[in-house]
């Protein structure tokens, strides 16, 4: 996880991750301040019910009664103040990453130290993100679509290139930034809103700093609307964002 910009204390709210663990896996409780009541309590990983890019903090209690269960959500309603981490001992590293797996090719080294890892995982990203502080940016603008065996045969079977990677339930997570690049996108803009050139998941702002010289919220939405169409229209998946849109 080295590199993601942000406060630990919103580190749980999206679950972050990158390059093979995600919080979760490392992630033991946490404390925070009921906002209502002003209570303190505590809650467990179960509780924060992690998903990939998600958890109870990005829930509302009504919003989500699929299945007839009325969901507990703590959307604006809970301010993280402690966040224990687990690690485990011994230290096993996970290298299971296609980027990370090429590093150790290239560097011949099977079994690199964490001050290692880390630096590979930071020369990796600053190749392929822009930073932040350069050329404005939220880092992957749409999350990476879990699809099921079926639908993934059919778009292999039209696409054989797909970078796609297989969960641990037999379900396949596809490479967002591939099904963009594929449609078309990398380099082009709407306005001063743009597909960043080295990772067309990445959508950047060209214009300037200050708000009148800035790519608008209008024209970041108008991008990522078209591409969430080009990419439903070629391969039948609709691109979900990562970030909040507020
Ligand atoms: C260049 C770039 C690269 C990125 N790469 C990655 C990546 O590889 N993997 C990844 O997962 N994410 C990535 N992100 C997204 C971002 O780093 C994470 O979402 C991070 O957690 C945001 O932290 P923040 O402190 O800026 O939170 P904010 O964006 O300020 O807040 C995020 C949400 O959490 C809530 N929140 C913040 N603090 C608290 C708190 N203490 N208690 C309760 N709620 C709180 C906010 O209200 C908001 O809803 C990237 C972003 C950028 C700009």
């Amino acid at each position: 996880m080295a590199l993601i910009p942000g406060t630990v204390g919103a580190a749980p709210v999206q679950n972050i991750g990158a390059y093979g663990v995600e919080l979760q896996d490392r992630f033991e409780s946490l404390d925070a301040i009921d906002l209502q009541t002003g209570q303190v309590f505590t809650l467990n990983a179960a509780q924060c019910a992690f998903g990939y890019r998600d958890s109870v903090f990005k829930h509302s209690s009504s919003g989500n009664a699929s299945a007839g269960q009325q969901a507990i959500g703590l959307k604006n309603r809970a301010l993280i103040l402690r966040v224990r981490l687990s690690l485990p001992k011994p230290w096993k590293p996970v290298l299971n990453y296609a980027d990370l797996e090429r590093k150790m090719l290239e560097q011949h080294c099977s079994q690199p130290s964490p001050q290692q890892i880390f630096d590979w995982v930071c020369d990796i990203r600053r190749a392929k993100l822009p930073d932040p502080t350069v050329i404005g940016n939220v880092g992957s603008f749409f999350k990476n679509p879990t699809v099921s065996l079926e639908q993934c045969a059919d778009i292999i079977a039209r696409d054989p290139k797909v970078v796609h990677y297989v969960l641990a339930d037999g379900s396949l997570k596809l490479a967002a930034g591939w099904l963009i690049d594929a449609c078309g996108w990398r380099g082009k803009s709407v306005g001063l809103a743009g597909v960043y050139e080295k990772q067309a998941l990445v959508l950047v702002n060209r214009g300037g700093r200050s708000p009148v010289e800035s790519a608008t919220g209008g024209e970041v939405m108008t991008l990522a609307k078209a591409i969430q169409t080009s990419v439903y229209e070629r391969f039948g998946i609709w691109l979900d964002p990562e970030p909040v849109v507020v």
